[in-house]
């Protein structure tokens, strides 16, 4: 008879300082009073981790569990059975580690961090990956929770055990999402978040640098260094073809671009009304190809229709063939958001 696993259980799941931050005045840790998290401290049998007294490359045996401190930020646990837990805390990548391990702790909840480790095969489908060491860089409740969510991750409270032999659910990310704001709302930003755990990304952007336009070029270098850079980037309005291929998550930024090289081509400036079924052929085509995709798909997109009505029949069919595309693109989503001044809500 094999003897009993250790139990392993979550006693803080805060940052250092916990959550909320002791003195700190701020929304986020307002609002994580009802539910507060103690500093990180995570006991495996009589382990506990972090163990700031282990020397970084070294290890040491605390009742038959082996804790080991590969980087600064990391510890290992291997318990009596060959399973195995790994705590990372900072955003450093420990060495890579083949097979994945069972439970992965993923400090403060860090998207590149996760994905760093699904690249190394740190973190496999299996993997349970449980976000600690939380902090007010989050704000509680719904947010969190769908941020995390997106990534494939789940939290739990102070106190928790987890269960080796019978992991917990999490549900999996929509598949397709559609992001929609105002200008200078964040949506991008969002977009880009819902996606930042994955491994690969194809990040189309539906318009290239534009020729003599030193303010575009500018706006299109900052969107482009806040993207990791394992993210691939294709520049095209094309977008059938790429919906149709497998591959890794696709980000479209943005659609409001992409119907308005569609109008071009369409000749929907010149030619006005007579242009749109031309128009709206191409939007019931790229509807029908993101209903058809087998990639996990997120696309950010205007929202125009709020404001006042446009003074110029084009603004007007604009505005009108985007509210229509959108509609068309939210209908064939399982999840649609709208980002108002940075904020989130799910629609
Ligand atoms: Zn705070």
């Amino acid at each position: 008879m094999t003897a009993p696993r250790p139990l392993l259980r979550l006693a803080g799941t805060g940052a250092p300082d916990g959550w909320p931050a002791p003195g700190c005045p701020c929304a986020s840790c307002a609002l994580a009073a009802a539910a507060p998290r103690l500093p990180l401290d995570v006991h495996v049998g009589a382990a506990r981790l972090p163990d700031h007294a282990l020397a970084v490359g070294s290890e040491r045996v605390v009742d038959g569990v082996r804790v080991a401190r590969p980087a600064p930020g990391a510890w290992e646990a291997t318990l009596p059975d060959g399973a195995r837990l790994l705590l990372a805390t900072a955003d450093e990548v420990p060495p890579a580690s083949r097979p994945a391990y069972e439970v992965v702790l993923l400090g403060d909840a860090d998207a590149g961090l996760l994905a760093a480790l699904r690249r190394s095969g740190a973190v496999s489908p299996s993997t349970q990956v449980v976000a600690v060491g939380l902090s007010h860089r989050h704000r509680p409740g719904d947010e969190l929770e769908r941020e995390l969510a997106a990534m494939g991750v789940r939290a739990l409270p102070d106190g928790a055990l987890l269960d080796l032999d019978a992991p917990a659910a999490v549900p999996a990310p929509p598949r397709r999402t559609l992001v929609l704001g105002g200008a200078r709302s964040g949506k991008s930003a969002v977009a880009e978040r819902l996606l930042a755990a994955e491994p690969a990304v194809t990040y189309v952007a539906t318009a290239a640098p534009r020729a003599d336009d030193p303010e575009w070029d500018a706006r299109v270098a900052t969107h482009r260094a806040r993207r990791p850079a394992e993210w691939r980037t294709e520049e095209t309005y094309d977008l059938e073809p790429l919906l149709a291929a497998d591959g890794p998550p696709l980000l479209v930024d943005c659609l409001s671009l992409w119907l308005t090289g569609v109008l071009d081509e369409c000749g929907a400036w010149d030619d006005g009304p007579d242009a749109l079924p031309r128009v709206r052929r191409r939007v019931d085509a790229l509807a029908a190809a993101w209903r058809g995709t087998s990639r996990r798909v997120v696309a950010v997109s205007s929202e125009v229709g709020s404001g006042v009505v446009p003074g110029t029949p084009s603004g007007r069919l604009f505005r009108d063939e985007l509210g229509r595309l959108n509609a068309a693109i939210a209908a064939e989503s399982e999840q649609a958001l709208h980002v108002v001044a940075g904020r989130v809500a799910c629609l």
